[in-house]
């Protein structure tokens, strides 16, 4: 199993690079670590699930607006988030491997394992009772299950604690207790845990001393923090109201791998929902559904999601959730939602003596909001994406095919014109497609090779529909049209390519459901 994921993950990484998806930074110096770069068609793939976040958040909802902060702020943003004195990842090393790990990583993973076998118990259970069987039922009297769930409630119960205590040198007793192994080396030769900073640090001008120490942002939301009365007033914004930001975010990441799974520059969609205080969980709820709803309307299946309630409450939480997607590594963090208390805006008034509070007309009081966030690694989604899209299919001639099937949305290309010979005047023709459908689509023109081949192209890189124009197409201006999934054909009308296109590929469609 892990072996079959961990060969999945390889090819995908291998597939995005082929087709100029994604490359290692700077790879003629043999790369960076955990950076990389966006090729032609990745940066537009990343695009349109910008496109997508941004239109369901701040196009369809008349009170969140958005907003475009700089990566530098002043430093004592990050004294007042808590990022400095509190932005660090308990970490352990195996001596064996020289390999380092986050120390509640490896205790969740210890966790996931004994949920796992919990999940075999049922399914042997399932197969033996058949009709009659009552998996609740099962899951509280079964004493194995029984005895499972009660050791992942132990773990959970002392990884909080310790935690929320900062005791490393119990954490590492745990860890000891329970017998890890570093899944390289196999080995139990740990190190103590420390606490490593994850904020990149840098100069601003030429004269390097500590006043001149500015951090690059760990994450955009700071930068709505600090803007939130700008927005408020000059917006006239009512509470509850939304502020989202899409931008670059640092972290110094010990563990960076797993591809852009966890990067050291990646990109985030954060929105801030600000909100009246004792309200803030009914809105939290409210996110949730609404967040997930946004995941699901890809059309990828309903088990690949789950939510995962956070033990350890972040300092500025009161609830919190991830959305985590069953990546090819398996279940991890796709997204996180937040009720962030008061904690950002009171910290900011405090160390900058501003007023950052609301008055509410209806009561006629004055108070610093509550804050409800939604935070999504965009490219961590374009991971998800790729990851359930990347299907290798054996068809009935027993040739194989990979195919990406990207939603037709987000797919880079929306459709490729093809001539079917280089001569005849069909490249004109198809060239005069494409004349009149570039205004509205991504489009590709390929004359090379066989058609087969270039279907073959298409499918690779996701694009949902071919059009192929041959002799017939001049005399009486129908082409066909073959769809990627399906690789069904059919003709139809080249007048007729515009609406088809509109109603298969728009984003339209997809925020129509979202509303529904
Ligand atoms: P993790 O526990 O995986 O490190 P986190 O809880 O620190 O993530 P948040 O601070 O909640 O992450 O950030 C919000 C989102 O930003 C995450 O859900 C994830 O999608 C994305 N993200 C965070 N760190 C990275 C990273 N190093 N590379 C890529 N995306 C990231």
């Amino acid at each position: 199993m892990a072996q079959a994921s961990d060969d999945k993950l390889k090819k995908i990484v291998s597939h995005a690079k082929e087709y100029g998806f994604v490359f290692p930074s700077s790879e003629i110096y043999d790369g960076l670590s955990a950076t990389y770069d966006y090729g032609q068609l990745g940066a537009s793939l990343k695009n349109n699930i910008k496109s997508y976040w941004w239109k369901a958040m701040v196009q369809m909802n008349e009170n969140i607006v958005g907003i475009d902060a700089a990566i530098f702020m002043h430093p004592k943003t990050w004294k007042a988030s808590g990022h400095v004195d509190a932005f660090n990842d308990p970490l352990i090393d195996n001596k064996d491997s020289k390999k380092r790990y986050r120390a509640d990583v490896l205790l969740e993973e210890h966790m996931e394992k004994i949920r796992q076998k919990i999940k075999k118990e049922v399914t042997k259970a399932a197969k033996r009772f058949g009709g009659s069987f009552e998996e609740a039922m099962f899951i509280q009297t079964n004493p194995r299950v029984v005895k499972y769930n009660e050791q992942i409630k132990m773990i959970e119960d002392r990884m909080r604690t310790y935690l929320e205590n900062s005791d490393l040198v119990a954490l590492k007793q745990l860890i000891e207790e329970l017998g890890i192994v570093c899944p390289i080396s196999g080995s139990k030769n740990w190190t103590d845990v420390r606490q490593f900073n994850l904020m990149f640090s840098t100069e601003l001008g030429s004269v390097a001393d500590d006043s001149s120490k500015i951090y690059l942002r760990p994450e955009t939301a700071q930068g709505i923090f600090v803007n939130y009365l700008n927005v408020q007033k000059t917006g006239r914004m009512k509470l509850p109201f939304g502020i989202a930001q899409i931008g670059k975010a640092f972290r110094n990441e010990i563990i960076a791998r797993q591809f852009i799974f966890r990067m050291r520059e990646f990109e985030q969609m954060e929105m801030q929902f600000f909100v009246k205080p004792g309200t803030e969980l009914e809105w939290y709820e409210n996110w949730k559904s609404k967040r997930i709803a946004w995941h699901k309307a890809l059309g990828f299946s309903d088990d690949k999601y789950r939510f995962h309630d956070h033990i350890k409450l972040a300092h500025y939480a009161n609830a919190a959730a991830d959305i985590e997607f069953d990546f090819p590594m398996g279940f991890k963090e796709l997204e996180g939602i937040h009720s962030r208390t008061d904690f950002d805006l009171s910290a900011h008034e405090e160390l900058s003596g501003k007023k950052l509070q609301y008055f509410d007309p209806e009561t006629n009081e004055s108070y610093v909001p509550y804050v409800v966030e939604t935070s999504i690694g965009l490219d961590r989604m374009f991971l998800a994406v790729m990851s359930e899209a990347y299907d290798e299919e054996t068809l009935e001639d027993n040739s194989q095919r990979v195919v990406l099937r990207i939603p037709a949305f987000l797919a880079p290309i929306k459709a490729a014109v093809l001539p079917l010979t280089k001569k005849d005047g069909l490249p004109d023709k198809a060239r005069e497609i494409i004349n009149g459908l570039k205004f509205d689509y991504d489009l590709q023109y390929d004359e090379k090779d066989s058609i087969g081949k270039r279907y073959r192209r298409q499918d690779a890189i996701g694009t949902p529909f071919c059009i192929t124009v041959d002799h017939q197409t001049l005399e009486d201006n129908t082409v066909t049209i073959r769809h990627r999934d399906s690789m069904e054909q059919e003709r139809v009308a080249i007048d007729t390519l515009h609406s088809l296109l509109q109603e298969k590929v728009s984003l339209t469609s997809v925020l129509k459901q979202l509303e529904a």
